[in-house]
Parts: C-alpha cells; sequence; structure tokens
C-alpha cells in the first residue's frame, strides 16, 4: 500500500478525481489516500498561494501527488498553484503525450503519436513581473543553463528508454539569440551523445505550425516552458480532444500527475467533463508507484472502452460514437471492462516508469567575467530621443560614455528615425572609454550624476563580457 496526495481541485476536478478514483479502486490499486485542500477555496480565504501549510507537509511527506485542475482567479496577486507546486519541488520535466485513437476518436491525424517534453521551472513563469514607467510593464525571461541541461537530457534519454526515433527542439532564438539560444545551443550540444536519436531545430512559429497540420512528422518534442505549455494543449486537442491527455510533472524523488488540461468552469458541475486525461495520469502514478499491472489493466480497459463508442460529449460523434455518456458513466463504462484489451489499438504495456529516468548535469567552468558597460534604463514622458542624449551626455564619465539609446528595444540615437514610436521608456546604454577595466563604483557614480541631472532611472543592467565576449544583446538597428 503506497500513501499518495491527492487534491479534488476546482471546477470540473472534483468529478473527474471521483471517476478517476472510483476506476482506479475497482482495478485494485493498492493506494491510500490523504486528500488535501487547494485552489480557489484557499485563495478566496486570503492564502495567495492557494495552499495551506499543513498540505505542504503532506506533500513533503508523500512524494506522490495525483491532482486534479484548479482555478487561479485573475490578478489581484494570486500567484498560479501549479507552478509554484512545480517549482518548489523541482518538478523539472513536464511529459504530456498526445496520442490520436484513430479510427474511434475523431481526428484529422490518425498517425498522431508526440510526446511533447516541456521544461517546467524557468522561463517567463518566474512570474517576475514590474510596471517601471506609465506605459511600460516588464515580465523576465530567465533560462539557465543546467535547467536547460536538465529538460534536454531527460528528453534524449526518455526518448532512449521508450525507443523513440526523433527529438525535436522548437524555440525562437533567431529573436531570443541569447535565451532560447542558449536552449538551442544546449540541445545541439547533448544532441551529440545520442547518435542513434534523430534530432532537429524548429524556429517555434513554422514548427507550431507544422505540429498543428502535420503532427506525425514529429515523435519527442523538447520546448520551454511557455512554448510547451501552449505547444501541448494544441497537440492535446488536435488528437480529439484537450481531455485526453494526462501529463506527469518529474522531479527528483518526487512527483506530481494531473490532466493537462484547466478547470473548465463551464462545464463544472454538469457530469460533461472527460476524465480521461486525470485517469491517464493515474496510469502513470500507479507506474511510478510500482503498480504496473493495475496501470496496464486500467489503460487497457480505456482503450476498449473508446473502441466500444462510449464516449464523453467532446469527442461524441454521431455515426461514429455510440453512447454519450457522462463523467460519472463513462467511468463506469472502464470499470466494466477492467480485465478486457483493446482489439484495434495498440494494447498498452509499460517497461518503466518516467520518473526512473535520471539525468546529471555536466559541470561547467566558471567564465572569465569583466564589466564592459551598463544599460540604464529611463522613464520621460514626451522627450525626443536626441534631447534625452544630451542630457545624458552631460554625465558621461572618464570611463564610460553614452553610445545608444533604444525605446521598447528598438535603436532611436543615434540616427534614429522620426517614425520610431517611442513610449517612456527609454534604454540608455553605456559603455567603457578604454579597454583599460572598469568597475561596479564607477557605475554608481555615473548613475549619481544622472539622477542628479533630474531624469527618473527605473533601474540598470550590467553589460559583461564572459571570456572575453559579449553577454548582451545588441539594440535593433544598432
Ligand atoms: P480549460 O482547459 O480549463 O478549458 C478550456 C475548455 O476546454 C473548456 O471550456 C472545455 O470546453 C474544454 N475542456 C477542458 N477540459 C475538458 C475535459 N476534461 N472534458 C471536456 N472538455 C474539456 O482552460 P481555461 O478555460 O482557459 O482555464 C480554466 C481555469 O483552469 C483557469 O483558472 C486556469 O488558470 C486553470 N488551469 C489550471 C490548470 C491546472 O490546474 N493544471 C491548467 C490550465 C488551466
Amino acid at each position: 500500500m503506497t500513501t499518495i496526495t491527492i487534491a479534488k481541485g476546482d471546477g470540473i476536478g472534483p468529478e473527474i478525481m471521483d471517476a478517476t478514483l472510483q476506476v482506479m479502486k475497482a482495478a485494485g490499486a493498492a493506494v491510500h489516500m490523504e486528500e488535501i485542500e487547494i485552489g480557489e477555496k484557499v485563495y478566496l480565504r486570503g492564502n495567495s498561494a492557494g495552499i495551506d501549510p499543513s498540505a505542504w507537509e503532506s506533500l513533503r511527506k508523500n512524494r506522490v501527488f495525483l491532482k486534479a485542475p484548479i482555478t487561479t482567479p485573475q490578478g489581484g496577486g494570486f500567484k498560479s498553484l501549479n507552478v509554484t507546486t512545480r517549482k518548489v519541488l523541482g518538478l523539472y520535466a513536464n511529459v504530456r503525450p498526445c496520442v490520436a485513437y484513430h479510427p474511434y476518436v475523431p481526428t484529422l491525424h490518425p498517425k498522431m503519436d508526440v510526446v511533447i517534453i516541456r521544461e517546467n521551472e524557468e522561463d517567463l513563469y518566474g512570474g517576475i513581473e514590474h510596471q517601471q514607467t506609465d506605459e511600460v510593464i516588464q515580465c523576465l525571461k530567465l533560462i539557465s543553463r543546467p535547467g536547460t541541461e536538465k529538460i534536454i537530457r531527460y528528453a534524449f534519454e526518455f526518448a532512449k528508454a521508450y525507443n523513440r526515433k526523433k527529438v525535436s527542439c522548437f524555440t525562437k532564438d533567431n529573436i531570443m539569440k541569447m535565451t532560447d539560444g542558449l536552449f538551442h545551443k544546449v540541445f545541439d550540444e547533448v544532441g551529440k551523445e545520442y547518435p542513434e536519436i534523430e534530432k532537429e531545430h524548429w524556429i517555434i512559429d513554422i514548427g507550431a505550425a507544422r505540429l498543428a497540420d502535420t503532427p506525425e512528422i514529429f515523435d519527442v518534442i523538447v520546448l520551454p516552458n511557455l512554448y510547451g505549455d501552449i505547444l501541448s494543449d494544441v497537440a492535446a486537442q488536435i488528437t480529439g480532444s484537450v481531455g485526453l491527455a494526462g501529463s506527469a510533472n518529474i522531479g527528483d524523488g518526487f512527483a506530481m500527475f494531473e490532466a493537462i488540461h484547466g478547470s473548465a468552469p463551464t462545464i463544472a458541475g454538469q457530469n460533461k467533463a472527460n476524465p480521461s486525461g486525470l485517469l491517464l495520469a493515474a496510469v502513470q502514478m500507479l507506474i511510478h508507484i510500482g503498480q504496473k499491472e493495475v496501470a496496464e489493466k486500467i489503460h487497457n480497459a480505456w482503450l476498449r472502452t473508446l473502441e466500444d463508442g462510449i464516449h464523453t460529449a467532446d469527442i461524441f460523434k454521431e455515426g461514429l460514437s455510440k453512447e454519450c455518456r457522462g463523467t460519472a458513466e463513462f467511468a463506469q463504462a472502464v470499470i466494466d471492462r477492467l480485465g478486457m484489451k483493446p482489439k484495434e489499438l495498440p494494447e498498452a504495456q509499460y517497461t518503466g516508469s518516467l520518473s526512473s529516468i535520471s539525468v546529471t548535469i555536466t559541470p561547467q567552468p566558471l567564465a572569465v567575467k569583466e564589466l564592459d558597460g551598463v544599460d540604464i534604463f529611463i522613464h520621460a514622458k514626451g522627450i525626443l530621443p536626441d534631447d534625452l542624449a544630451t542630457k545624458l551626455q552631460s554625465a558621461n564619465s572618464a570611463y564610460l560614455e553614452l553610445i545608444m539609446i533604444t525605446n521598447r528595444g528598438t535603436k532611436v540615437w543615434p540616427n534614429g528615425f522620426p517614425e520610431t514610436f517611442c513610449t517612456d521608456h527609454w534604454r540608455c546604454r553605456f559603455k567603457r572609454k578604454t579597454t583599460a577595466s572598469i568597475n561596479y563604483q564607477q557605475v554608481i557614480a555615473l548613475m549619481q550624476s544622472i539622477f542628479a541631472s533630474g531624469l527618473d532611472i527605473i533601474k540598470s543592467e550590467n553589460l559583461y563580457l564572459f571570456n572575453g565576449l559579449p553577454a548582451y544583446s545588441a539594440g535593433q538597428g544598432q
């Protein structure tokens, strides 16, 4: 008997969790459940994290979590509990298989069998946002080398363990050359260690278009967090319904299993939701805790239910489906088929768990880091770039001088175009005057002098050379 933590969540969560637990019980899962309350009710009683300390205790003790979707209230400082859980517990890999069940579930992509492996801890999901001026708000996109290496290695190890032939990587490194560029670079580096696996990189826009149009050309896809979040919904939906896909969030010694969809409030409480996503997540959970036979029994009964044309409303199609069932009745149909195998669809047979894949990070030597200048961000409304430059140049020192001003990343000084639309948010780049070393004291002196001129400094970013190479982006049009 293994003790796991469960949460019934919000919206359709309680219905799909009850359906899942009934199937698990009928299949003979040897699981003791500890239920915690998380989500909307916890948020609305004033806990902005959506989870109480006692719930963390249960999670940290049991280290296995089966979670129904929750509703994150919009705005108001509420942080997404899903993101917090994944990050606090170090669940770095989010594995989302998206499979077509042709000809039993209507889909335009009968041969689709794609596994999305989404980086789960960083990227824009740090949720580090600041309003800096009246007009401009920023969100920090953080991509780390160890975080990237972990997810890329996980993707290749997954492909190896599951006999997958190809790993594709999607990024937007033609624009974000440093952050997405790192993801791409590590993909190329790590990929060399897997000569038997085919690998390719796609710019995310065309990659996404091809995934939506011809998903059968893909096998395993590894992506940074935001792209993975968006494209796994697309991938699941084009198999027939977003309600069909389950996911596993894997960390070192900890795992959380959930459907990929959200709490679908518009259909909550109507016994309409498809419980399949959570049920397939529970199948992965059972494999994780060593109950492979129960997992296979449930998965195969579920496949047989689909084959028998017993469908929930989201995948029901007149002429193809036989019966449109509610959430609870669909679960009963799966229970009625426990012990049966699918007739046509490939039988589910598991060899190992997603959590048995472990990765180690290659230690990297520390680089030689050298201060090369500073970007100082100024809040100023209605000023012309040339006038701003004149004011800033009066702060030039013996060490640092103004070389460029950009607005929303586009160079507006020197030699800007009057056509470029400018907001009240200016990045002013000062670089060292000679190759002689500079220090942060000289940057502070420069900032004091700018402050004394009456300009409103919002923030600064140091410009560094790493191992002698510039480690900061150029201005657009520079
Ligand atoms: P959603 O995934 O909840 O639902 C979108 C639509 O997809 C629904 O209206 C419904 O038509 C369909 N759908 C989703 N799941 C289904 C199922 N099991 N069966 C049948 N149809 C299904 O997305 P949303 O409406 O954008 O988000 C609702 C809430 O869920 C938000 O508060 C969001 O923050 C939250 N959310 C939670 C998670 C999570 O807990 N992991 C994930 C995504 C969104």
